[in-house]
Order: C-alpha cells, then sequence, then structure tokens
C-alpha cells in the first residue's frame, strides 16, 4: 500500500491581490510556504498599485467570494485564517460565516491605509472589523496607526490595546514599524498577562508589504500548532530577516525578500 504524503497544514488567506507582489495575497502565499504550510488564497479584492501606493480597489462580489470559501471549505481541512483588506463591508456575511464554521485561529491584519498613503477602508469597512471580525479573532495586528484608529480618543497605544482586547479578540500585537522611534518596538498584549515588548533595529526601509508578511506568518505558526508566544517570536523574527534582505521591484518601497535568502552576500539593497 503505498503510504499517503504528509500534507502541510492549511492556511486560508482572505487577502487583496497586488500586481507588484509586495503585499496582499503573494505576500501571504511566500510567507506561508517559508514557515511550511500551505496557504489556500482567496482573493477579497483586486487592486492598481505600485511600490510607491495603492491607486484603487476594486472588491469581489460578495457571492462569489461566498461561492469560493464554500466550495474550498467543502474540500479542504484549514487550520488557520489570515484576515488582510477586506474589499467591502458585504463581504463580512461571508467571512463570518467562514470563521464560524472552521473553529481555527484567526490572525487579523486590520488594513485601514497603505503604507503609502491610500486610505483602504471606508469608515463602515473600518466599524464592521472592529464590531463583527476582531472579537472572533485570536491575534490582531495592527500598526500604531491602525490601531489609534479603531480606539479612538485614547491616549496611548496600552490603552488602545487595552480597548481592542475588550471587543473581545484574544491578543493583540502592536507594531511600531510606522512610528517615528528609533528602534521598531512591537508590543504584545493579551488579557491575562502584561504586556510583552519586542524592539527591533530600525532597518533602512521604507517596505511595502511588511504587515501583511507578519499576520500570514503568524498564522502559519498557529497553523503548525506552535503556542501564541512562541508563534509570536518566530514570526517577528521571520520579518526582520525578510526586512534585513529586502529587494527592489520598483522605483518606490523595498519589499521584503520571503523566500530565499540574496544568492550573493551583500546583494540586499540594505547591506
Ligand atoms: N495592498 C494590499 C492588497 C494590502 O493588503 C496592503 C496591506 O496590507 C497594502 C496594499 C498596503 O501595504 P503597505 O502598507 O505595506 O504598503
Amino acid at each position: 500500500m503505498i503510504t499517503p504524503p504528509a500534507s502541510s497544514p492549511l492556511v486560508l488567506c482572505l487577502s487583496g491581490h497586488d500586481p507588484v507582489g509586495g503585499a496582499g495575497l503573494q505576500a501571504d502565499i511566500e510567507a506561508v510556504a517559508a514557515q511550511g504550510a500551505h496557504a489556500v488564497g482567496v482573493i477579497t479584492a483586486l487592486t492598481v498599485q505600485d511600490t510607491h501606493n495603492v491607486r484603487r480597489v476594486s472588491a469581489v462580489a460578495p457571492a462569489l467570494l461566498a461561492e469560493q470559501l464554500a466550495c474550498v471549505l467543502d474540500d479542504c481541512d484549514i487550520a488557520a485564517i489570515k484576515l488582510g483588506l477586506l474589499g467591502d463591508i458585504a463581504q463580512v456575511v461571508a467571512i463570518c460565516e467562514t470563521v464560524d464554521r472552521c473553529r481555527v485561529p484567526l490572525v487579523i491584519d486590520p488594513v485601514l491605509r497603505a503604507g503609502g498613503g491610500a486610505n483602504l477602508a471606508t469608515t463602515a469597512t473600518a466599524q464592521a472589523l472592529l464590531e463583527v471580525l476582531i472579537p472572533r479573532a485570536t491575534v490582531i495586528t495592527p500598526n500604531a496607526a491602525e490601531a489609534r484608529r479603531l480606539a479612538p480618543g485614547l491616549d496611548t497605544l496600552d490603552a488602545c490595546a487595552g480597548a481592542l482586547l475588550a471587543r473581545g479578540c484574544a491578543h493583540v500585537l502592536i507594531t511600531g514599524g510606522d512610528e517615528a522611534t528609533a528602534t521598531a518596538d512591537n508590543v504584545w498584549y493579551s488579557h491575562a498577562a502584561a504586556p510583552v515588548r519586542y524592539v527591533w533595529p530600525r532597518l533602512p526601509g521604507p517596505f511595502h508589504g511588511a504587515g501583511c508578511t507578519l499576520a500570514s506568518a503568524l498564522a502559519a505558526r498557529l497553523a503548525l500548532g506552535e503556542a501564541i508566544d512562541a508563534a509570536l517570536l518566530t514570526a517577528q523574527t521571520y520579518v526582520h530577516d525578510c526586512l534585513d534582505h529586502a529587494q527592489r521591484v520598483g522605483r518606490g518601497r523595498l519589499i521584503p525578500r520571503r523566500l530565499q535568502p540574496p544568492a550573493i552576500p551583500g546583494e540586499s539593497p540594505n547591506r
């Protein structure tokens, strides 16, 4: 009898498509594969963008999204879900049904604004994230600006994290790559323990796609069965390494090198 090949855990990635391959589903597929898991990709939106900024987002029709999700879930056993860019508010129903049906770790990168400055979420989609999706999340990974937008009117990021935890998600990792600080500091907040600060040397960017890379690597680590503390550290270490070897694919921001180290030492623009 032939033994079937051992299969990698599946990470359902609900993400936008970025044609330059820095962010969105391509980032997810590469980051998930680099952890030894397999990405099952369902696109929420097509985008018009380059390495500078996002020009346009065109959401996938909610019925098509729902049909793809139902088809995939009938066939595949998903071990974790990563949600990135939400195409529009009408997609929330199908996404919630998927999350509730799978009952696996859910990582949400609440994509509200591109690094280049474009707004990527209407007030309605940001509100839906906050009220419907974030309460279902295992971990959310907002950057500092996203945390402030999701929890407005609070003085500190600690207070923002408290407000987001109060929505019902189990863990919040606020990333500090977008802050004007000497180091890139990420802070993990949870209900049970004191905040944990990770201090990373600030690399010469700017970068495009770091947030997607982090959230999908984290989802893959959870899919592989890693505990949350180990998964958070492994995923951040991986992202730091990808950024340290970032590559130039356009004339704007650098994109993380997620799959292979540079062939020639010193080839990276950061070295
Ligand atoms: N495009 C898509 C599809 C995204 O998901 C994101 C962020 O998650 C972006 C663009 C913006 O990425 P960044 O802010 O890293 O440039």
